[in-house]
Formats: structure tokens, sequence, C-alpha cells
């Protein structure tokens, strides 16, 4: 446990394993396990970072603002100030808001037992929805964001209202612009609550790699993003809707972006 806003609810409950009632680890009783540190590459941050300290932290502000507005919607501030990124994020929602700016950045998590640690890729730490690799006496120590240098990005969320809702649909966007601003030299697009996991729309970030921005482009890229997830339907939302949204909230950032473009 490390805010226990999830997991406490879940115990309450008798929900999957906490019906068993296995021991519980209070990580607060750590207080080594609460850092944000910048290297040159990378930021880390530590399993008992929460939303209001990644609000308040000029490091997160600086290399990962789509991660900072993502944290902004969460919850409400009681939420914010218990609620961790890495709780999160083992949380495996596919609807959880931290979780499509860490994909976009591949993220890496450190996965620590007594006798090991290793570093796994975020896609590879999510294996579904509530489920994690990590062996039974296994702790998640720390993630390590690496920075994306000149990257300009957003994160947008559907949801029914923006305090203490659940997301219908989330996307963010990280885009690297070429010197003269014209060119996509790079794109990351990541889905959220549109599969069991957070899921990268790689076709469609194929589709604008390496070309010009016009509304040409975008309009195509809306269309192929619909194509290209696979969304369900559920209490919150229908397939339907899932899909037709995933292009709206790319073609608004998109947009956007070219607006900054032309006005530079
Ligand atoms: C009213 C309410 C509103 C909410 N709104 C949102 C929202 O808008 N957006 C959103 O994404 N979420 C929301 N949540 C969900 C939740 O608050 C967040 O997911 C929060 O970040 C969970 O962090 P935590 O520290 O409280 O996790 P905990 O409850 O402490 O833990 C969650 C899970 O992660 C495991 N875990 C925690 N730390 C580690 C670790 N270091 N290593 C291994 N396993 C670990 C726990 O065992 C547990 O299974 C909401 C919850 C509530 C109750």
């Amino acid at each position: 446990m490390a805010g226990g806003t999830d997991v406490l609810i879940m115990v309450r409950n008798k929900l999957g394993v906490w019906g068993e009632s296995p021991p519980l680890l209070n990580l607060n009783s750590i207080p080594d396990l609460n850092f944000i540190q910048e290297t040159d590459t990378n930021i880390e941050i530590g399993p008992l970072v929460t939303h209001t300290q990644l609000l308040e932290s000029p490091i997160i502000a600086k290399n990962i603002p789509v991660l900072k507005k993502a944290v902004s919607i969460i919850g409400s501030p009681q939420i914010r100030n218990l609620g961790t990124i890495v709780g999160n994020m083992c949380r495996a929602s596919p609807a959880a808001d931290t979780l499509a700016p860490l994909y976009t950045r591949n993220t890496l998590v450190q996965v620590q037992t007594v006798n090991n640690s290793e570093l796994l890729p975020i896609d590879e730490f999510i294996s579904g929805p509530g489920q994690i690799s990590i062996p039974k006496n296994g702790l998640v120590t720390k993630i390590v964001i690496p920075k994306l240098e000149g990257y300009r990005g957003d994160y947008i969320s559907l949801r029914q209202r923006y305090a203490l809702s659940i997301v219908v649909v989330s996307i963010a966007v990280e885009v690297l612009l070429s010197k003269d601003k014209l060119r996509i030299d790079d794109i990351r697009i990541s889905l959220g609550a549109v599969a069991p996991t957070i899921v990268r729309a790689r076709k469609t970030e194929s589709l604008l790699k390496s070309h010009t921005f016009s509304e040409d482009l975008i309009e195509q890229s809306e269309k192929m993003i619909v194509e290209e997830c696979r969304p369900i339907s559920d209490i919150r939302s229908n397939k339907r809707y899932r899909k037709a949204m995933t292009g709206v909230l790319l073609g608004r950032i998109l947009k956007n972006l070219n607006q900054y473009i032309e006005n530079i």
C-alpha cells in the first residue's frame, strides 16, 4: 500500500486477492522511497511520490508537462494528496490518467525483490487490466521516464465531468518538429480506455512521421486512428462513441499544434 486510495477499497470489499486478506505493507514507513530526481537523460520517481507532489515539482513542469496536465485532473484534492503515480500504475487500469503519458515516454519500471532488481518496459510490466508482472515478494522501487528534448505535447481525457469521474477515452501525444517547424520528425500517440491496456497508435504514428503538417494530413490521421483502435462497450460508454472520439481528440491536439506553428 502506498496512498491506499485504491487498495483499501479492495480490502474493505474483499475484492480480488484481497478477499484472502494477505498481509499489507505500508510503504509510508520507508521515507527513502519518496523522491523525484533528474539525471542527464531521465526523470526518476519513487513509489511514495503523490500526485500533488508531481503537480508542485519544477522538474516535472519542465520535463514532462503532459504528465503534469494528466495528474491535475485526477480525482479530487484529497485523492491527489494521498494517491501516488506508482499506485496508479500498479492498479493497471486502462482508464488510469497517468498511464498514457508514461507510455508515450517508453517508461521503465524498476521491480525489486530481496535478491534481484530488473528494469521492465511499462508495456511488459502491465499485461492486462489489473495485471502486472511482479513476483509475490516484489516491489516497484522507482519508475524511470526518459527525457524528450524539444518535444511539444498534450493530454486530453473525456469523462462525464472534471472531478471524481473515470476516463471514457484519453489520449497523450508528444511531437518533435523539424527545425523549420514544418515537418513532424517524431510523434508518439497513446490511447487510454480503448483496449485492455493503454495502447500506442503505431499505424497513425507512422502515417504522420516525416510528413509536413497540413489539414489534409490531420484529416487522414483522424480517420486512421479511428480504424486502428478496438475499444469495447461498457457501463461508461460504447464502442462506437469511443472509436469516433479518438479521431476527434487527436484532431484537436494536431490542429492546436498547427495553429501554434502558424503563429511563430
Ligand atoms: C474517489 C476516487 C477518485 C479517483 N479518481 C481517479 C482519477 O480521476 N484518475 C485515476 O487515474 N485514478 C483515480 N482514482 C484511483 C486512485 O486514486 C489512483 O489510481 C491512485 O493513484 C492510486 O495510488 P495509491 O498510492 O493510492 O495506490 P494504493 O491504493 O496504495 O495501491 C494501488 C495498487 O498498487 C499496488 N502498489 C502500490 N504501490 C506499489 C509498489 N511500490 N510496488 C508494488 N505494488 C504497489 C497496491 O498493492 C495496490 O494493488 C480514484 C480513486 C478514488 C477512490
